[in-house]
């Protein structure tokens, strides 16, 4: 099978047969699921979450718990303007460098921080062995449809925009960064996006922990000061 480069690659699909990950929401609307990675840090969230709103946008923010550790000011305005949060790690050690219990452990430290059943693996990469316990567990992976490659630094803020005008569908989840590899181009690239999909008629949604893992304590952990 051909795939698009911006769709993610065929390795990383395989786990989609699976239902407890989700790649895509099963909307009918036209509604896109921006999700942003690795943050929050203060070179990068403050600008994003202003953006957002200026644009009534709403977004999941896959966090860096040690980040929001460093950062609860910035952990709790994400959450005061209504975006999700969602798991990303404590350290941002991929799972497959760890074993299922590192992984488990090293999930439930952020979780006590991020209070989300939303996760998504840095590097995308996991076993199904590591898939199951964190399904066993009660959360949900989360991973994307459309992969803009913001972090890549061959990759232009051009290049971003068109990616999403040309792969955008109705319940995709499109992956962005909230990062200094990031920032610069979204400076330019999120406004574009966000008003071309705007034009179409797209809505902004954050994604809803109560809808993707009902089983799951939806209160979001309070931000520690
Ligand atoms: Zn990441």
């Amino acid at each position: 099978m051909l795939l698009p480069q911006e769709r993610i690659p065929l390795l990383l699909r395989l786990p989609a047969f699976r239902r407890d990950v989700v790649f895509r929401m099963d909307d009918e609307g036209p509604t896109v699921y921006l999700t942003f990675d690795d943050g929050p840090i203060p070179e990068s969230t403050p600008w994003l979450l202003q953006t957002l709103e200026e644009y009534g946008a709403q977004a999941t923010f896959f966090m860096v718990a040690d980040n929001a550790r460093r950062y609860p000011e910035l952990h709790r305005s994400v959450l005061e303007k209504g975006h999700a949060v969602g798991n990303h790690s404590f350290h941002h050690v991929p799972p497959y460098r760890q074993t299922i219990e590192e992984m488990m452990t090293d999930v439930a430290r952020a979780d006590e921080i991020l209070g989300s059943r939303l996760y998504r693996p840095p590097h995308g990469l996991m076993t199904y062995s590591q898939q199951n316990a964190l399904a066993g567990n009660g959360y949900r992976i989360v991973m994307f449809d459309l992969n803009t490659m913001d972090y890549r630094a061959d990759r232009t803020p051009e290049q971003i925009v068109r990616s999403v005008t040309r792969h955008v569908r109705p319940g995709c989840i499109i992956n962005l960064h909230d990062s200094l590899k990031s920032i610069d181009k979204l400076k330019i690239a999120l406004p574009l996006i966000l008003e071309m999909l705007r034009s179409r008629g797209y809505q902004f949604c954050s994604l809803d922990q109560r809808q993707l893992c009902p089983a799951s304590d939806d209160s979001p952990a309070e931000p520690r000061s």
